[in-house]
């Protein structure tokens, strides 16, 4: 059974970072991940201003900030409707000169995570695998034993590790092997996201946001995010119960509806996630935070 120092269960920017980070101290690494490529749901908007600092040591911040969302749409707005009156504008915009040699930057996660790959692959002592999931895993005094399935032609290896990294998000394969629970406030909200590309500017070229919400009695609760400004959003909304499913025709509606545009032509994808507060306990004998 190959043995490697560190193996690292996902491509998230969890994963891509710490294989990054390890790469660049000569520490030989695998990662693994059970979809085909990076994530293709724009999911977060931003990154920090530390993560930018990270980056920017990696050399890849210029990359990474190609695809920026303008200074001018670092703010949320609250409008009655899409094609009314802006209500609240809180802007985010932060003077970080003195504190830190670059900035936050508006991006989405995909974006985010296909320049991380790219500066990955600059590295020599990384490897990534795509299509292969972590299925099992133990541990003894000395290693850590994964079993990998490769979800092209259903082939089953097993590795060993000196180290695992379970960069495999918030439902956790590792940590449910581990039995490390999660505590916390379990439940912030329940929300459905439908990921779209369509053409809004007709109404919003002129207001560019980050997030906007809006305040009319039947558009409370949903929300439009900015993937890139021009044809690719993401609008969300409340829902009651965590398990419910929006189909492609009500997720079509939804946007229509928040834009109040009957026949606007949209392509979609969906998304459901629920908000939560809770992270892993920390005194886990097997779990270093
Ligand atoms: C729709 C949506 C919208 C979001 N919006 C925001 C936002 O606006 N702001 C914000 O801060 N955050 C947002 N988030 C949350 C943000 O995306 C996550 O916090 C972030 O992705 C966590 O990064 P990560 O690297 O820890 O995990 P992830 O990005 O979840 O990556 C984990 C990876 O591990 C892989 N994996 C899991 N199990 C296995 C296995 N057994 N074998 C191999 N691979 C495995 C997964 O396929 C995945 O690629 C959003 C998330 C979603 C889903």
């Amino acid at each position: 059974m190959p043995t490697i120092p560190v193996i690292i269960i996902g491509t998230g920017p969890v994963g891509l970072s710490a294989s990054t980070a390890l790469s660049r101290q000569g520490i030989c690494n695998v990662v693994i991940e059970k979809h085909p490529s990076t994530s293709i749901h724009p999911k977060a908007r931003g990154v920090n201003v530390r993560t930018m600092e990270l980056c920017r040591l990696w050399g890849a911040e210029q990359q990474i900030r190609r695809s920026e969302l303008p200074i001018t749409a670092r703010r949320f707005l609250w409008m009655n409707h899409v094609k009314g009156e802006i209500q609240g504008d809180v802007s985010f915009v932060t003077e970080q000169e003195e504190l830190s040699p670059t900035e936050p930057c508006l991006l989405s996660q995909d974006i985010f995570e296909q320049e991380l790959l790219a500066c990955l692959k600059t590295q020599k002592n990384s490897q990534v695998h795509f299509d292969t999931r972590a299925i099992n895993l133990s541990q003894d005094d000395q290693f850590v034993y994964c079993e990998l399935e490769n979800l092209i032609d259903q082939t089953r290896t097993k590795i060993q590790a000196q180290y695992l990294i379970a960069a495999d998000g918030a439902n956790s394969f590792v940590r449910k092997k581990l039995n490390i629970n999660m505590d916390g406030i379990p439940l912030l909200g329940t929300h459905v996201s439908v990921y779209c590309e369509t053409d809004l500017s007709p109404w919003l070229s002129d207001k560019p946001f980050v997030v906007m919400a809006f305040t009319d009695k039947e558009q409370v609760g949903r929300v439009i995010m900015a993937v890139d400004l021009k044809h690719r959003w993401i609008f969300s909304k409340r829902i009651a119960d965590a398990n419910e499913i929006l189909t492609k025709k009500a997720s079509i509606q939804l946007v229509r509806a928040t834009v109040d545009e009957p026949d606007l032509i949209i392509s979609v994808y969906c998304h459901p996630f629920v908000l939560n507060k809770d992270k892993c306990e920390n005194n886990h004998p097997d779990h270093t935070p």
